[in-house]
C-alpha cells in the first residue's frame, strides 16, 4: 500500500480562501475590518519568519494586520502594558505573543499570555479557552490541533467511532488534540514519554497523531496497516533539511494517508490563525 499524501498547501489554501470569505462578509455586513496584533519581543530568526509569515497571510486576506516590535530587554511590566493597550484596542480583535519569550522574562510567559483578553485569545492559550474547549462551548482552540482536524475533514476522513491514539500531551498540541477528537466521537488515547509498551498502543490506531518533537521516531512497525497518520513534527536535522515525527519513507507504504514534512501540518497551522482572528471577530460581536 501507498499512503494518499495529505498536502497542508492545498489544506491551507482551502482554509484560508474560506477565512478570506468570511472576512469580505464580515466587512461588507457589519463594516468590521479584522485586526491581528503580533508582539514579538527580541530578535529571535525563526520568531521573526513566523510573524512574517502570519503579517503576509493578513494582507492577502484582507485581515489589518499590526507587528509590535519589542527590544530583548523588554520587562515583564511593559510587556504587559503593551497587552492592556491591545486589549482596549477596538480596531484589534486578535493578539498573539510571539513565543519563546527572551530567557529574562521566559519564566513570566504564563502570567503573560494570560493577560489577553480570552475573547482576543487568538492562539487559544488562555485557561478559559482550555476550560471551554474541554467542556464543549464556543471557543478559540490552539491552531496546530485545530487545523489538524480542519484538514482532516477537508479530507473527508471519517473520526466519530474511530480509534484515535495521540503521542504527546503538550498544551500546545496533544491535549487540545484529544479534545477535539473526542469531541468528535472518537475513542482516543493519548501516550507520553512513560507509556508502557507504546507500539502495541499506537498499532490500535486508526488515526495516528505525532507530536513529539523526535526525528522519525514513529517507524513503520508501529503504524497498524491503513491508519491516517498525523505528523506534527518539526525537526532540524541539518541547516537545510527538516523531518517529522514519523519515518515518513517507511510509513507512506503501511498508512492508508499521512502528512509530510515539510509541507505537511505546519502550514496549517497560519492558515487556522487566520480562521481564529475571524472567529474572535465573531465572538466578541455575536454575530
Ligand atoms: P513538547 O516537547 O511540549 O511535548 C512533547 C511530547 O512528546 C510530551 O508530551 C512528551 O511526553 C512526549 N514524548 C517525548 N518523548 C517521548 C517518547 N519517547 N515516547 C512517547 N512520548 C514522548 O512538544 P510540542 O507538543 O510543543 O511539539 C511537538 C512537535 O510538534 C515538535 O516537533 C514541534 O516542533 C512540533 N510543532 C509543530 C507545530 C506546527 O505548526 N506544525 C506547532 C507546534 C509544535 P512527556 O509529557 O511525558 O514529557
Amino acid at each position: 500500500m501507498t499512503a494518499k499524501i495529505l498536502s497542508g498547501k492545498d489544506f491551507a489554501a482551502q482554509i484560508k480562501e474560506s477565512a478570506r470569505l468570511e472576512v469580505e462578509e464580515i466587512k461588507n455586513k457589519f463594516n468590521i475590518t479584522p485586526g491581528l496584533a503580533v508582539i514579538i519581543v527580541g530578535e529571535n530568526p525563526a520568531s521573526q519568519v513566523y510573524v512574517r509569515n502570519k503579517h503576509k497571510s493578513c494582507e492577502e486576506l484582507g485581515i489589518k494586520s499590526e507587528v509590535v516590535t519589542m527590544p530583548e530587554n523588554t520587562t515583564k511590566e511593559e510587556l504587559l502594558n503593551k497587552i492592556d493597550e491591545l486589549n482596549a484596542a477596538k480596531d484589534i480583535h486578535g493578539i498573539l505573543v510571539q513565543l519563546p519569550l527572551p530567557d529574562a522574562i521566559k519564566n513570566h510567559s504564563e502570567e503573560i499570555l494570560n493577560r489577553i483578553n480570552p475573547l482576543k485569545d487568538v492562539d487559544g492559550f488562555h485557561p478559559m479557552n482550555v476550560g471551554k474547549l474541554v467542556t464543549g462551548s464556543p471557543a478559540l482552540v490552539p491552531c496546530t490541533p485545530a487545523g489538524c482536524l480542519e484538514m482532516l475533514d477537508l479530507a473527508g476522513i471519517e473520526i466519530e467511532g474511530k480509534r484515535a491514539v495521540i503521542i504527546g500531551r503538550s498544551n500546545i498540541v496533544g491535549k487540545p488534540m484529544l479534545h477535539l477528537l473526542m469531541s468528535r466521537n472518537a475513542t482516543v488515547t493519548v501516550c507520553h514519554s512513560r507509556t508502557k509498551n507504546l507500539s502495541e498502543v499506537t498499532r490500535e490506531a486508526d488515526i495516528l497523531v505525532a507530536a513529539i518533537g523526535k526525528p522519525k521516531f514513529v517507524t513503520a512497525d508501529m503504524i497498524k496497516p491503513g491508519a491516517v497518520v498525523v505528523d506534527v513534527g518539526i525537526n532540524r536535522i541539518a541547516p537545510k533539511k527538516l523531518v517529522g515525527d514519523v519515518d515518513f519513507d517507511a510509513a507512506v507504504e503501511v498508512a492508508s494517508a499521512i502528512t509530510p514534512v515539510p509541507g505537511g501540518v505546519g502550514l496549517l497551522t497560519v492558515a487556522m490563525l487566520m480562521k481564529n482572528v475571524v472567529k474572535a471577530v465573531k465572538l466578541q460581536y455575536q454575530i
